[in-house]
């Protein structure tokens, strides 16, 4: 069999879905951009002057493509690929591929993280909060800055993967509709040196940029009303929290879809360097120019949400990583389980005994509890609760039907045995 067949099967309705989705994504960044931020107040466009007005504004490229902006957002993306060489890290194997390889990937993304806010520590104690202030006052030119730059990346990779010699495909993304691989990315593993892109992209610019860009709408919202409000605390710590999380837990993402068998190209790419940081980072940029106060009361609610949901989040993923890693552990061997055909097993108590992805549940709960944060002023500011539960829904749906194909009637008896899908006794 030959090592890259033809893909068949293509998702989003092939590539006039892909152009639909790439079109649509950069429009929802307009829209919540044009019409959200301190001049427009932050009203979802309904009527057509509103959709006028945003139009306008957005037509006038000059006031948002900044030489500047791209500038430091290369030196931003450089810099982090700086750490990913220079920073001493244990070296972790990826999964088996198709051509019988295992891939290298260094991990250093906390100490990256680590070494990077002691550099924003540095800047801010030697010129205080106005290069923060800058970032949060061009916060839509570096957003344009890296859709350009996600959009280069993501040509250039597509390219490079019709480069003599054995070349590893997605399976999903070798089409032949240049369009729809573009999209959907067509080498499985690009790499630049030892630098592996996806991964990198994956965890370091976006992730911390999203970092960045809560401390800077923090120091901005400070910088304009001489406070930082509960509601900015409620918003970015579970962020901060959530993007950390994911850095301790760097090996994790070795063994995830994304990493083990989509492709590189734009979906991941304007995901990763675009969207994550620029759409994640709505709730603090609103609140810098709207600040709400909490009363204590609703604070302590909204808190004790942010914080359960992400312990159901954490421990339920941690649960199954460890079981999975060593079932004897004693923190896990206690657990109840279905043997497969496979040899994998499949937890049907603890946290997996509740509901198939109870992970999903507190993730997206732990979501809702930063849009809380900020208030019922506007329903724009929901759009991430929104926005993910689509994506969760969707991505079980997917990982149904994976596991289904996979473990065949052991999957209906695992059904059985937990028949809710995300709430217990609920659904
Ligand atoms: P999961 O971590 O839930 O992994 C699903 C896989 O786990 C299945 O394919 C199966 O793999 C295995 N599995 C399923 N049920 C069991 C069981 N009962 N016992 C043992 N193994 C089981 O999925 P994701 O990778 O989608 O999500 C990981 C986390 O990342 C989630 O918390 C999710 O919310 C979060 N996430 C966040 C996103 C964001 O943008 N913030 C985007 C996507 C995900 P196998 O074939 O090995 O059996």
């Amino acid at each position: 069999m030959t090592l890259n067949p033809r893909t068949v099967h293509r998702d989003f309705y092939g590539a006039p879905g892909a152009a639909a989705v790439m079109a649509g994504t950069v429009t929802v960044l307009f829209v919540w951009y044009f019409g959200c931020n301190e001049d427009a107040g932050c009203q979802l466009p309904v009527t057509c002057a509103q959709w006028a007005r945003i139009a306008a504004a957005a037509a006038d490229y000059r006031a948002y493509v900044s030489g500047e902006a791209i500038a430091y957002y290369v030196l931003w993306w450089s810099w982090l690929a700086l750490l990913y060489f220079v920073i001493p890290a244990p070296v972790a194997q990826g999964v088996l591929l198709r051509n019988g390889q295992r891939l290298k990937y260094p991990i250093n993304g906390l100490p990256s993280f680590l070494v990077t806010v002691a550099a924003a520590v540095l800047v801010y104690a030697m010129r205080g909060a106005a290069p923060f202030l800058w970032i949060a006052d061009h916060y839509f030119q570096l957003a344009v800055a890296s859709v350009l730059f996600a959009t280069a990346q993501a040509a250039l990779v597509y390219l490079y993967s019709f480069r003599r010699g054995p070349v590893l495909l997605a399976l999903a993304g070798n089409s032949g509709n240049p369009v729809y691989d573009f999209f959907i990315g067509r080498e499985l593993n690009p790499r630049v040196g030892a630098l592996d892109l996806k991964c990198f992209n994956e965890l370091r610019p976006g992730i911390m940029g999203w970092v960045l860009l809560n401390a800077s709408f923090a120091l901005k919202q400070h910088a304009r009303f001489g406070v930082v409000t509960n509601s900015m605390w409620l918003a970015i710590l579970p962020q901060i929290a959530y993007c950390v999380d994911t850095l301790v837990f760097e090996r994790c993402v070795l063994t995830t879809m994304d990493i083990v068998s989509d492709g590189f190209g734009w979906m991941l790419s304007f995901g990763d360097l675009t969207w994550v940081p620029a759409m994640y980072s709505l709730q603090a940029r609103y609140l810098s120019f709207h600040p709400v106060s909490h009363s204590t009361p609703v604070a302590a609610l909204i808190a004790i949400l942010a914080i359960g949901s992400f312990l159901v989040f954490r421990l339920s993923n941690s649960e199954k990583n460890a079981f999975r890693t060593n079932p004897d552990d004693p923190a896990v061997s206690h657990l109840r389980y279905i043997a497969t055909e496979t040899g994998s097993r499949l937890l049907i108590s603890g946290w997996w005994g509740m509901a198939r992805h109870i992970n999903y549940t507190g993730d997206w709960f732990f979501g809702l509890a930063q849009c809380l944060a900020t208030g019922f002023d506007t329903p724009m500011t929901y759009f991430f609760s929104v926005y993910f539960l689509v994506l969760l829904i969707h991505r079980f749906y997917r990982d149904e039907s994976k596991c289904r194909d996979k473990y065949k009637k052991d999957w209906i008896r695992y059904c059985e045995a937990v028949p809710c899908m995300f709430i217990p006794y609920v659904i």
